[in-house]
């Protein structure tokens, strides 16, 4: 592990927790932000930043770490209400060798259902309409 963090403050999570870029939030609070993922595995696949400049998990200051963890836990329940799911993947890549590809740590939520095999990326845009649909039901249950 490095002991200091490469972090790029121009990252799109960073852009997103700026407000400088559009995202379709379900849940706020001092320590984190949640949104829908714009490329979603699933409908209902959520991401939870911290609202603390870190790249990974090594980097994370474990007061936001925890942060992380009770919201991922608070959307997770939402998420799995809203879309009837009998299931959620929580899913948190660490470095570029692991597959991530946005460098400000998060995690995933991701909807599973019996028999559906776990992808962790998707490479189809969704519609922002049915984002902010699916997100209404998401924060309806929160
Ligand atoms: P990672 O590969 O870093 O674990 O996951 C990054 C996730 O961010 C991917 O699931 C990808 O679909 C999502 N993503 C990438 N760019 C954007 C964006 O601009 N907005 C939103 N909401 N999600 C994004």
């Amino acid at each position: 592990m490095q002991l200091h963090d490469p972090y790029d403050n121009n990252n799109i999570f960073a852009q997103i927790l700026r407000g400088e870029s559009p995202s379709t939030r379900v849940y706020e609070d001092d320590m984190t932000l949640a949104f829908m993922d714009i490329m979603p595995v699933t409908p209902g696949h959520v991401l939870v930043i911290p609202k603390s400049p870190a790249t990974n998990l090594l980097y994370l200051d474990p007061e936001y770490a925890r942060a992380m963890i009770t919201t991922t836990q608070i959307v997770g329940r939402a998420v799995q209400k809203a879309i009837e799911a009998p299931g959620f993947a929580i899913v948190q890549l660490n470095a570029a060798a692991a597959g991530q590809t946005v460098f400000h740590i998060h995690t995933h939520i991701i909807p599973r259902f019996h028999g559906l095999e776990l992808q962790i990326h998707s490479r189809v845009r969704a519609d922002n309409d049915e984002l902010e649909s699916i997100a209404r039901k998401i924060r309806a249950q929160l």
